[in-house]
């Protein structure tokens, strides 16, 4: 299997934000030819699957700016720097949702954006949840909900849903339901 890769022959910084860098490379293609490519370096961040003992899934509404709209998404944050990502599920969890878990399962990575991020996701699915207070940080503000399959679904097509970290965790509920012929 011949080799895709593609040799860096310059790297230019354009920015260097508070949580993302852009750069640009200039690269030399499998066939010799020269091409540039434009990179979002980002931290890395994880996401929690949490069901409350009605079985419900917990989500948070927000504001996304990117978007221009409210979206509704499954508890996430972004990794500091050198934190572990298991310790980083359990502060986001609690910090986003005020819901605390004692154990996170790691269930999978993907990353998020492969054709200009480097962003990797860490996805856990949190045990039984005791409900605190959550406090989130000053500029993030978020409503916490909890959600039946039925009505994530219809969020799904009704494009109140329309993330992928959120859409794994749906797609990770109906395999469980199945699997255990709910
Ligand atoms: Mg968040």
């Amino acid at each position: 299997m011949s080799s895709f890769s593609e040799k860096t022959i310059s790297t230019n910084s354009i920015f260097e934000g508070k949580v993302i860098s852009l750069q640009v490379d200039d690269v030399e293609l499998p066939n010799g030819k020269m091409g540039q490519r434009e990179i979002v370096k980002h931290p890395g961040a994880v996401a929690i699957i949490a069901f409350t003992a009605e079985g419900k899934l917990v989500l948070v509404r927000q504001f996304r700016k990117p978007l221009e709209k409210e979206i509704f998404e499954i508890p996430a944050g972004k990794l500091e720097k050198g934190e572990d990502p298991l310790q980083c599920a359990f502060r986001e969890l609690e910090e986003e949702t005020g819901y605390t878990s004692k154990q996170c399962e790691l269930l999978v990575t993907f990353y998020t954006s492969p054709g200009f991020a480097d962003e990797l996701i860490y996805v856990y699915e949190a045990g039984e949840l005791s409900l605190g207070e959550a406090h989130t940080d000053e500029d993030e503000f978020v409503e916490v909900v909890a959600v039946t399959l039925e009505e994530a679904l219809e969020m799904v097509k009704k494009e109140q849903i329309h993330d992928a970290k959120t859409m794994y965790a749906i797609m990770h509920w109906q395999v469980k339901k199945l699997t255990k012929n709910e």
